[in-house]
């Protein structure tokens, strides 16, 4: 059926296609522009700033406390570690596989990443945390659910709780995401978010800070570059818990402006209904690639309700790099786009742990055996489930065309 009299079947939807802004958040970005009032600690006529009113809004959302609204997702993370207490030398455990902001956070504080495994499940091993913690005498987790992968929550707390670990969840890919119900980023002490297009809401660049703790979120909102303005945060602490933070935080400058918060303010109304369908359409994705004998897809945990804006999937053990490289570009070639983490050299947004030289070396050589094999394909939401049938094709088909032979092993994988 895929070799059709006029040609093999292509796929002709662009992988990086945004959905448009609603039209309140269009309307609304207007009215500011026309205002001139794009800092956060403007006057605003109406009363609140946008952006006080994006961190109410969203800590409310997420079932946290407090919110602190910043410039990008690394930026979360780094004022994260610092109010956290991360100093310059202190190591901090991470996932191996995880995005290049996550390294880039920890080694902008001078401290320095100690990389944690990553399964076949694409979950960090929660064995190796434990050993890595030990041995390296870290106190701090940055636990990066990385293309949406938690761990078992449950087991993390009670590690961490064990160890003495402070958790600090990365969630920018887990956006609503839960575990028994519980919202990914409410675990530890903070949650970090990126609101970056290709995030599950979109102000360009942007991100969000939250935690339940009042003198953690004191200490982020001055290092945010509060300029003494921290009353006038949406969802900030009392008075009293920026007793010291004032005069112990450097003024970091990260503060998010009011346009951008415009911007997602009239995305949140609808973020839940975005984060349902990406559900469904993660779960049209899973089903038509598990179809294909020669993939295997990381499934979720019993307990775990991912919000895939992504899938990902391994090949055979037998594929070699050679192999990897010619079925990435066969997919191309009919406007299938997929990433490969098993490349060398860093492309896009699949750099490699060895990648990050800046960091110490270490070796993983199980995270490096399975991003050898990992694939990743983005799931718009401008993409439907009918759309996942055309992409599985011919995904079958290049799998095929890639490795003829029947693999037995890749099927029960
Ligand atoms: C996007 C992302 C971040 C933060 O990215 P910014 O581009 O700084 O907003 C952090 N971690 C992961 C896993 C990400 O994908």
């Amino acid at each position: 059926m895929t070799e059709q009299s006029h040609g093999p079947v292509r796929f002709d939807k662009s992988f990086t296609a945004q959905q448009p802004l609603p039209e309140a958040s269009v309307q609304a970005a207007m009215r500011l522009l026309q205002s001139g009032r794009l800092h956060r600690y403007e006057d605003f006529a109406e009363g609140e700033s946008p952006v006080a009113a994006l961190e109410r809004g969203f800590a409310e959302w997420a079932g946290s406390r407090y919110c602190v609204a910043l410039s990008s997702g690394g930026q979360a993370l780094q004022i994260a570690l610092r109010a956290a207490g991360v100093r310059p030398g202190a190591r901090v455990l991470t996932n191996g596989f995880t995005l290049a902001p996550v390294p880039g956070a920890i080694a902008a504080l001078g401290a320095e990443a100690v990389l944690i495994e990553t399964g076949a499940d694409l979950r960090p091993d929660l064995a190796d945390i434990a050993r890595k913690a030990a041995a390296s005498g870290a106190r701090v987790l940055v636990l990066s659910h990385m293309r949406g992968h938690m761990p078992d929550m449950d087991r993390v707390s009670a590690l961490c709780a064990e160890l003495g670990l402070t958790l600090i969840e990365d969630a920018a890919h887990t956006m609503g995401a839960t575990w028994k119900g519980r919202q990914s980023g409410t675990f530890g002490l903070a949650g970090c978010y990126s609101t970056q297009s290709y995030k599950h809401m979109n102000s360009g660049e942007g991100g969000l800070l939250i935690s339940d703790d009042a003198e953690f979120t004191a200490r982020a909102t001055i290092l945010s570059g509060s300029y003494m303005n921290y009353g006038r945060h949406g969802a900030g602490p009392g008075e009293e818990a920026f007793a010291q933070a004032r005069y112990e935080m450097p003024n970091c400058s990260a503060r998010m402006d009011a346009l951008r918060a415009t911007l997602l303010l009239g995305q949140l109304e609808g973020l839940s209904r975005d984060v349902a369908r990406w559900q469904a359409l993660h779960a049209a994705a899973f089903g038509a690639l598990s179809r294909i004998g020669a993939l295997t897809i990381p499934a979720p945990l019993p307990g775990e309700q991912p919000v895939g804006a992504s899938i990902q999937f391994l090949v055979p053990e037998d594929w070699d790099d050679a192999t990897c490289r010619a079925f990435r570009d066969a997919c191309r070639a009919r406007g299938v786009q997929l990433a490969w983490f098993g490349a060398d050299r860093p492309e896009g947004f699949t750099s490699r742990f060895d990648s990050w030289r800046y960091l110490p070396p270490q070796d993983l050589p199980r995270t490096r055996a399975v991003l050898a094999r990992l694939f990743d394909m983005r799931l718009p939401l401008t993409f439907t489930p009918a759309d996942c049938d055309t992409i599985a094709t011919i995904l079958a088909d290049e799998a095929r065309r890639a490795a003829p032979v029947p693999h037995q092993g890749a099927l029960s994988a």
